[in-house]
């Protein structure tokens, strides 16, 4: 097979939130690849941004008796019963208008987030951190937030991280098991369009609104600490830990509209505007995105895929259903059920190959190179980074290496043995061939690799050939056995290499602390194949 098709199969494995055209790149790559960002930012928010939003009201929403209904609705009926163990998680309802101008490619969206958040922790807590991502270099959108309610009373907040972390003094620290109930009036202002050659994880592209994280989230707590680190680019940039999500949706009603979760109730409001409720079950994070979108469903073991793609792309609709219904059914083989009501997948153009939010991904690919690869890859990231957690910026290779592994039991599942052989030969081609350093470990984070070329061939690339020499470790039925319990033990939950590699050897009952060392922490020459 000629080197250019094999350059071409392993384009999957770089599908996920890399620039389109360091893909294309690949096929004949440049001495040095370069990114250039655009340094767009508009200067950060001040701490004393004031923001008084003309809608929704700032009102307590009503509870719901019980509350937790409509989280139920977004599982699937056998699986109702995993939303009950998060009664203590962190629990968000918000309320967002959004209005989207087409004439001048700016979108607005204005909101308030109501969080109750709960000390999980065996210390009081005396400050907490909302993060306000649009902020960041990656949306190169502008968020303002505040000022901030937390049990009735006004607490002043500091910015940092240049805007993308707001850190708020607790008038009274918050005692372990102990809820706060905060308000949090937002606002971002989104820009398009997106301009070839510097994608955005939030923009306008193609007349179609993304807008993944738009809302004030909480980080994780590692070791008692918020972790409020910027994410360098290339990599994702969100680490956050499964919560409920009720989000009210205001939109203009000539688009449509799709979003994490499952849309549980519907109102016309009469004004050319109709307000859509979505639940989540428990998830990590929420995006929606607005635009002319046609909708083909088709359901898959239980699941309801929902493909909104843009007319111009309609051929690509089946290619794209086909695609997800076989992942979807080959990772419930393999690791176990995804357990949510539905996934939508979403015609992004231009936005990376492809990009994965719980219950959503956004494809980049329609109409273009590659339709298949990017749709089985961000499907993969249902379960490696949706249903199992990992930090993103610290461990990227638990979710990318994965992810692109599981485009290797795609092939195998659709095509048989040989096509998987065939796509990881591609992959140690390429890693031998383009790497700088092909002896790096997989397990970097994402910042300590020399640049995103490097690091998308060795966290990808690299990471799926260590995921195929494990399984020649463990021989496959173990290995099975293995991503079995992996997703049973962590599924909702946070898994760290250390989780990753005791499951591992559990499953074989064998140490296996020198093949992690040469290929995930500390890396050596690429074993023969
Ligand atoms: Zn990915």
């Amino acid at each position: 097979m000629s080197r250019r098709t094999l350059v071409v199969l392993a384009l999957a494995a770089i599908a996920c939130n890399l620039p389109q055209q360091l893909l294309r790149l690949w096929i004949s790559p440049p001495a040095t690849p370069t990114r250039t960002v655009a340094n767009t930012l508009p200067p950060p928010p001040t701490s004393t941004a004031v923001h008084t939003p003309t809608s929704p009201p700032l009102a307590t929403p009503s509870l719901d008796p019980n509350p937790l209904a409509a989280q139920v609705m977004a599982m699937r009926p056998e699986f109702a019963g995993d939303v009950g163990p998060f009664s203590s998680a962190t629990r968000y309802f918000i309320y967002a208008d959004v209005a989207l101008d087409l004439e001048s490619q700016r979108a607005v969206i204005e909101g308030v987030a109501r969080i109750q958040f709960t000390n999980l922790l065996e210390e009081p807590l005396d400050d907490w951190v909302v993060m306000l991502w649009p902020n960041n270099e990656q949306y190169q959108s502008q968020m303002i937030a505040g000022p901030i309610v937390i049990d009735g009373q006004t607490v002043p907040a500091v910015l940092e991280q240049a805007g993308t972390a707001m850190r708020l003094q607790l008038l009274r620290p918050l005692a372990p098991g102990a809820t706060l109930d905060a308000s949090v009036p937002f606002t971002v202002t989104v820009e398009g369009p997106m301009r070839p050659g510097n994608p955005k994880r939030m923009t306008i592209t193609d007349d179609v609104l993304l807008a993944p994280t738009f809302y004030p989230v909480v980080p994780r707590l590692v070791d008692g600490e918020w972790q409020v680190m910027a994410a360098p680019p290339g990599g994702d940039t969100t680490s956050s830990d499964a919560a409920l999500y009720e989000v009210h949706l205001t939109v203009p009603a000539e688009f449509a509209l799709a979003a994490s979760g499952m849309e549980v109730e519907r109102t016309e409001n009469g004004d050319g505007t109709v307000t859509a409720v979505y639940a989540t079950g428990p998830v990590r994070d929420f995006a929606f995105a607005l635009g002319p979108l046609e909708l083909t469903e088709r359901n898959v073991d239980g699941v309801l895929l929902r493909a909104w793609v843009l007319p111009q792309h309609a051929d690509d609709t089946a290619t794209m259903l086909a695609a997800a219904a076989t992942q979807v059914r080959t990772l419930t083989q393999a690791l176990g059920p995804y357990p949510y009501t539905e996934l939508d997948l979403v015609d992004a153009p231009d936005a990376y190959g492809g990009i994965e939010y719980p219950g959503l991904v956004f494809i980049g690919t329609l109409g273009g190179f590659s339709v298949v690869e990017p749709v089985v890859h961000e499907v993969g990231h249902q379960w490696f980074y949706g249903l199992i957690g990992n930090d993103q910026l610290l461990d990227p290779w638990l979710d990318e290496a994965a992810a692109t592994f599981t485009e290797i039991l795609y092939y195998e599942a659709a095509f048989g043995p040989q096509r998987g052989t065939t796509a990881l030969e591609g992959l140690r081609a390429i890693v031998e061939s383009q790497a700088e350093d092909p002896d790096l470990p997989v397990g970097l984070p994402v910042g300590e690799y020399e640049n995103e070329f490097e690091y998308a061939v060795i966290v990808y690339l690299k990471g799926a050939l260590f995921f195929e020499t494990l399984r020649r470790e463990l021989g496959p039925e173990a290995f099975e056995e293995f991503l079995r319990a992996y997703y049973q033990d962590h599924r909702y939950g946070f898994a760290m290499p250390e989780d990753f590699q005791a499951t591992a050897e559990a499953t074989c009952s064998c140490d296996l602390d020198s093949l992690f060392d040469l290929w995930v922490y500390e890396g050596g020459p690429l074993p023969g194949p």
